[in-house]
């Protein structure tokens, strides 16, 4: 390909609204151009890239059994409305109408319409396991899309369901799964992390997100220096930094005096109690009054519960209360992590009580909630708060609270879990060395979904006796330009992107020093030979001064570049320069022998990907 047959409208500077590396470089190399906010088109030389991304993934899905469909993008309402996400999916679902008033959506991801597919053509388990992709674009109607087509309004996104008539096999199809996610991602020159990862909205058990490290990721990670330890913020643990409950605590054999009233004028936050008391706020016990909703977990004879109603939000979903109130304590060095309160619950949301829930329940104003007395709510305790003994806590009124407070001795919780926020120092769980943050975008995402949607939707089948059963399900999800765009975060340094050979939009860029007579000849017939070859060249045959060129072949980072021109070209062993686009210096290779050898580069670069 001749650049100017081409449109490859490179840029020599930044575009104003790109914050990262990928954003930049996709606009400066001719790669992407924006429409509308959180809309891009992919130009000729982006496009290639793209479509390697997507060849890559296709051949691994196929690898493993899936197979690929092509379903639409616009879906009906009605569907959505049957898995209940019209609702639960909020503002990021673009809805439509059409001429004649019917509900239409915008496929954010496809479980409706996938388990709808399977809905009408599943009759016996003879047809399971069944698994379905597609690589089709996606809309989700971001607030603030941002960083180019990292975070995206419409996207492409490859998207796999699996169904199964056992838990056995949707493991066996969950496994397979994550082992192509790794050979895909290694494949396009991306070093992942992946996580054991919450599911959150998506619902089920078991999942496992595949990250890679970003300064502006979405999600922070919780990673060990010692082991290969690796979880979501949101679910990570780690290992006790306090006695077990019943044991001793050194240097404290002594038991704690009996609890006590104080008078604590004007003090609320923990770090004025500190100074005002004079003591450490892994001493306090923390309390937060929740408000969580459609609660599952079983409140029967929990305080404060007794008239609490239970309810079913849809006919085959269980029981839940609507709405319950819970104290959470928690050492005050500490932070509750949510997803684990929403977990312990078995609750769709918790979020902290208003200020006026707060003072109807405890009887106070907010600032002195404290476990012991409180009858208006149950207690759910970090495992921490069971080890202390000699804390300090609210009493339920303004300027008091109460120091000496055993756990188990003056108050007991009626729950306890593992609630707090795992932070950079914690220690790992698996191997106690310490724990550090990164930040970390995802890239791709597998599922057990289990019986969720094809419950809510209906799916079913006839089994080896002729009894009718409900399919578990898995789902896996790659979003295909945020992979793209991270391996330009990955592969890039101040000249321009260094594409991997597996997913760069050309293998070889020629760049003769003046496109006319001996040195034209010799780059047409070189670009000829490498086509014969089947290695992809683009012959830059504009009228340029070598140093734009150059900085041209820099920034779209086409891995090898030769040089044809100058003395090398006219001595009787006529030569070319080829390097590397990593490569500090360039070497002469003879004309004659240029393409055998940069053909048997590039094969050789692609096979060490992919092996
Ligand atoms: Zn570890």
């Amino acid at each position: 390909m001749k650049i100017t047959q081409s449109f490859i409208p490179t840029l020599r500077e930044d575009p104003g609204d790109a914050v990262i590396a990928s954003h930049r470089l996709m606009f400066r190399a001719g790669m992407l151009r924006k429409l509308a906010n959180g809309l891009f088109a992919y130009l000729p030389l982006g496009l290639r890239s793209f479509r390697k991304v997507e060849r890559i993934i296709r051949e691994e899905m196929d690898a493993i059994g899936s197979l690929e469909i092509k379903p639409t993008v616009v879906v009906p309402g009605e569907l959505w409305k049957e898995s209940g996400r019209w609702e639960s999916m909020g503002e990021s679902l673009l809805r439509v109408k059409n001429r004649l008033g019917n509900d239409f959506v915008v496929s954010p991801t496809a479980e409706e319409a996938f388990s709808a597919l399977v809905r009408d053509e599943l009759s016996s388990y003879r047809q399971l396991p069944l698994s379905l992709y597609q690589i089709n674009t996606k809309y989700r109607d971001e607030i603030r899309p941002r960083y180019g087509v990292m975070r995206g309004r419409e996207f492409v996104m490859k998207d796999a369901y699996s169904f199964h008539t056992n838990d056995a096999s949707l493991d066996a199809h969950y496994e397979a799964m994550g082992r192509a996610y790794r050979r895909i991602f290694k494949r396009c020159g991306l070093t992942v992390i992946p996580v054991r990862a919450d599911s959150g909205a998506m619902g089920g058990s078991g999942s496992e997100e595949f990250m890679v490290e970003s300064e502006i990721g979405d999600n922070t990670l919780i990673l060990c220096e010692s082991c290969d330890y690796a979880a979501n913020v949101e679910k990570a643990s780690c290992k006790a930094d306090y006695s077990a409950p019943g044991e001793a605590v050194s240097g404290e054999a002594a038991p704690a005096p009996a609890i006590e009233k104080i008078d604590t004028p004007a003090v609320r936050t923990i770090e004025e109690l500190c100074a005002f008391l004079k003591t450490d706020a892994k001493q306090f016990i923390k309390t937060l009054i929740y408000r969580a909703a459609n609660v599952e977990l079983d409140l029967s004879g929990a305080p404060g519960c007794s008239k609490l109603e239970r309810r079913r939000p849809a006919p085959d979903a269980p029981e839940v209360y609507g709405e319950a109130f819970f104290a959470v304590a928690i050492r005050g060095d500490l932070d509750v992590n949510e997803v684990k309160l929403a977990a312990a619950l078995k609750a769709a949301e918790v979020a902290l009580a208003q200020d006026s829930d707060v003072e109807r329940l405890t009887g106070a104003p907010v600032g002195f909630a404290g476990p012991v007395g409180l009858g208006s709510v149950p207690v759910i305790a970090d495992e921490t708060v069971t080890a202390l003994h000699d804390a300090v806590t609210g009493a339920l009124a303004k300027d008091l609270h109460y120091r000496h407070v055993a756990c188990g001795r003056d108050f007991t919780p009626w729950l306890v879990a593992d609630l707090r926020t795992v932070k950079a120092g914690d220690l790992c769980p698996v191997c106690g060395g310490a724990l550090y943050e990164k930040r970390g975008n995802e890239l791709g995402h597998i599922f057990k979904l289990g019986y969720k949607y094809t419950k809510s939707m209906g799916l079913s089948y006839l089994d080896e006796n002729g009894k009718s059963q409900i399919p578990t399900m898995g789902c896996y999800g790659i979003g295909v330009d945020r992979a793209l765009a991270s391996v330009i975060e990955e592969h890039h340094d101040g000249s321009g992107i260094v594409w991997p050979m597996t997913v760069a939009p050309y293998h070889v860029i020629i760049v003769p020093i003046k496109y006319e007579g001996a040195v034209k000849d010799a780059s047409d017939a070189l670009a000829g030979e490498l086509e014969s070859l089947g290695v992809e060249a683009l012959l830059d045959d504009r009228d340029e001064r070598p140093g734009v060129k150059f900085n041209d072949a820099d920034l779209t980072g086409i891995p090898l570049r030769v040089v044809v021109g100058g003395r090398e070209l006219a001595g009787d062993r006529p030569r070319v320069e080829i390097k590397g686009r990593a490569e500090e210096k360039g070497r002469l290779v003879e004309l004659s022998l240029a393409a055998k050898t940069l053909s048997l580069q590039v094969l050789a670069e692609i096979a060490l990907l992919n092996s």
